[in-house]
């Protein structure tokens, strides 16, 4: 591995993530829920703190940076489209961007949906992706601000990333997903192994962040919606995937 990852909890399911470059010792932090859980991660460490990447203008997302801030003076970077309403950035980054985090490209990914204007980091060198609320484990972010044709056109860009990224979403939203996903797909073994694994660990208090992408094509109803298997399980056999996906997600909505 390039990079070294630390899944951090934050306020009641949110996770933020320490990654350091190990050939430079360059740490960035994705994502600020609140600056305590963190700041003790650095120290149990022994890491100062380079960079913070943004992925979208939540609180639940920011809300600790400025006490980050103050202590290390790292550089701040976030989504240009975003930079109106997100904290000071000090690199506003487009689609397609690349950023380093001392050795390692970080790639910007658009996945607007849940808020117009949020953003994934795709390390393709860890072979890792930082999402937050757009594909998430076993599910997807509300969709607050975009249309559901736009959260399908981000979640297929994550879905055409290599088959064994890995996938570090920003909740731990991973059980009640997995309860509505069986609803969608009663039949679906992966989803039912899926699930056997995830009720275990959260019996246990581990995280079910990270997953992989391997196992969210096969399981998560939100990257399915354009399979013949979920169309008829969904009994919409002639309707278009984004048709499947709107339907999946208003469902969730409800659920
Ligand atoms: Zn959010
Ligand atoms: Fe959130």
């Amino acid at each position: 591995m390039t990079l070294e990852i630390v899944t951090i909890p934050c306020l009641a399911d949110n996770y933020a993530f320490l990654l350091r470059d190990q050939a430079t010792g360059k740490v960035a932090l994705v994502d600020a829920p609140e600056s305590y859980p963190i700041q003790k991660a650095l120290q149990d460490k022994g890491w100062k703190l380079d960079i913070v990447l943004l992925t979208h203008h939540h609180g639940d997302h920011i809300d600790g940076l400025p006490e980050l801030v103050a202590e290390y003076h790292p550089q701040v970077i976030g989504a240009k489209a975003d930079a109106n309403r997100l904290p000071p950035l000090d690199l506003a980054l487009n689609e397609g961007d690349t950023f380093m985090v001392g050795e390692s490209v970080g790639h910007i990914i658009d996945v607007s949906g849940h808020t117009i204007g949020h953003i994934a980091f795709h390390f393709p060198s860890a072979n890792t992706v930082f999402t937050a609320d757009s594909l998430m484990a076993l599910g997807c972010g509300r969709l607050f601000e975009g249309t559901p044709e736009m959260m399908w056109a981000s979640l297929s860009k994550l879905a055409a990333l290599p088959a064994d990224t890995i996938v570090y979403s920003g909740h731990e939203y991973t059980a009640s997903n997995a309860k509505f996903a069986l609803t969608i797909e009663p039949e679906n073994t992966a989803l039912q192994t899926r699930v056997a694994d995830i009720t275990a660990k959260r019996a246990a208090g581990i995280p079910t962040v990270p997953s992989t992408l391997t196992e969210e094509r096969a399981t998560n109803p939100f990257l399915r919606a354009h399979l013949p298997e979920m169309k008829t399980a969904m009994r919409m056999e002639g309707a278009t995937d984004v048709e499947v996906f709107t339907a999946i997600r208003k469902q969730k909505d409800n659920f």
